[in-house]
């Protein structure tokens, strides 16, 4: 049987990084940048100056003290935003305010806290550098710089740049739309009545919420009967989309039809197998070029498919990278009996204790308690080849959201 490794290389050599798509600034956070940004021009485009004060040549400050200061004749004054003709000269200052050009034969500007003003005149108190309290132009981001990269996720700070840059718009990677369909006779939606011997279809919402979180948009194709025509109704109503993602039927039971019917529409069935538990059935393939995943029906192997090997896929589509997903050592704080031959990927809790992890499991792991995973902050991963994994032992563990 096909091992989670190598499943998921299969898994992420089919599927491919979707084009870009163009959005506004504001509408661009938590998106991929799908370009190379250069900048245009300087930023700040002027040498500028970080303080109030007065904008000045450095040399006529030498000596300057609150006991014997130097006078200058202020000849212009500067707010933000303003720039002058004006130059100095020898003798001279310009009063400025935070951000505004330094004028032409200034060097430097003198913090209005160590000045006096005298009508015309200003009162030097304290020697000032070349140099001093002047923002260089590009001090930021230089004219041809790569502000950023393709690849990048765009965060606050990032808009920010774009938005100094001029960038109204942005190319962006288009977010995955992912089709999820449930299939079962005995399933009914949300707002149905209970009727005895009918459940309602948790999964549709579970992975609604897993694409969401991870930057893609779910379209929601219902319920599909365990009858072969419904079945590829239901998945050819989801073509369209970049990914279809189904749950149940895809087991060795006499209405496990999703297989077949994927066949018969055509697809690539690339596996259907994994050495892991739960969700050993998983089914992936693609269908006119497009992946698509047979998810198990219960809800806590649905999840766990989905975190392992729909997630990735929905990363690469968008052109995310997986940087999210920490795994640690944790010491054990139980015993646990496993299946050899399969790797084990138990709901649990992991806490930080006095330097190190420890981790327990949240309760029954059965693959239809959903509950399991509500409470679980990370997954146990035990490897195939164990059988008895003893309390006390360390083992890995892989945190969720
Ligand atoms: P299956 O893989 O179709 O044999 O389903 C396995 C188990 O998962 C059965 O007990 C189903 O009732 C349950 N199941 C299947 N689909 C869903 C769903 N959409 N929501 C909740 N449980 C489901
Ligand atoms: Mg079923």
């Amino acid at each position: 049987m096909l091992k989670v490794e190598e499943a998921l290389t299969i898994i992420i050599d089919s599927v491919l990084q979707l084009n870009a798509e163009t959005v506004s600034l504001t509408n661009s956070l938590g998106r991929i940048l799908a370009e190379d940004i250069f900048s245009k021009g300087d930023i700040p485009a002027l040498d500028n100056s970080a303080m109030d004060g007065y904008a000045l040549k450095s040399s006529d400050t030498k000596g300057a003290s609150s006991g014997t200061p130097k006078i200058l004749e202020v000849i212009d004054e500067l707010k933000a935003g303003m720039i002058t003709t004006s130059e100095i000269k020898h003798g001279q200052a310009i009063k400025i305010m935070t951000g505004a050009p330094i004028p032409r034969g200034a060097d430097s500007v003198i913090m209005v806290e160590d000045t006096g003003r005298e009508g015309r005149n200003v009162k030097i108190f304290k020697e000032v550098e070349s140099g001093e309290n002047i923002r260089k132009a590009g001090e930021d981001i230089k004219k041809g710089e790569s502000g950023m990269q393709k690849g990048a996720l765009l965060k606050a700070p990032h808009l920010g740049i774009l938005a100094a840059l001029g960038m109204p718009e942005i190319k962006v990677t288009r977010k995955p739309v992912a089709a999820i369909l449930a299939t079962g006779d005995e399933l009914i939606d949300v707002g149905e009545k209970a009727v005895p011997g009918k459940l309602r279809t948790s999964n549709t919402y579970t992975l609604y919420s897993q694409v969401l979180s991870y930057g893609g948009i779910p379209v929601n194709l219902g319920i599909a009967k365990d009858e072969p025509d419904n079945l590829m109704k239901k998945i050819k109503s989801g073509m369209e989309c970049d990914v279809i993602i189904t749950s149940g039927g895809v087991s060795m039971g006499d209405y496990d039809l999703v297989k077949d019917v994927f066949v018969k529409m055509g697809a690539d069935i690339k596996f259907w197998k994994i050495a892991m538990r739960p969700g050993k059935p998983i089914l992936f393939g693609t269908i006119k070029g497009k992946p698509f995943f047979g998810l198990p029906g219960n809800p806590v192997s649905s999840m766990v498919g989905f975190e392992m090997f729909v997630r990735p896929a929905i990363l690469k589509m968008s052109g995310q990278r997986d940087e999210d997903r920490k795994e640690a050592d944790a010491i054990l704080e139980e015993d646990i009996k496993k299946k050899k031959g399969l790797r084990f990927f138990l709901r649990a809790q992991t806490r930080w204790e006095n330097g190190v992890y420890l981790t327990k499991t949240t309760g029954p792991q059965g693959s239809a308690i959903l509950k399991s995973m509500m409470l679980a902050n990370s997954l146990i991963i035990l490897p195939e080849d164990e059988e008895y994994i003893k309390k006390g032992t360390k083992v890995s563990v892989r945190f969720l959201n």
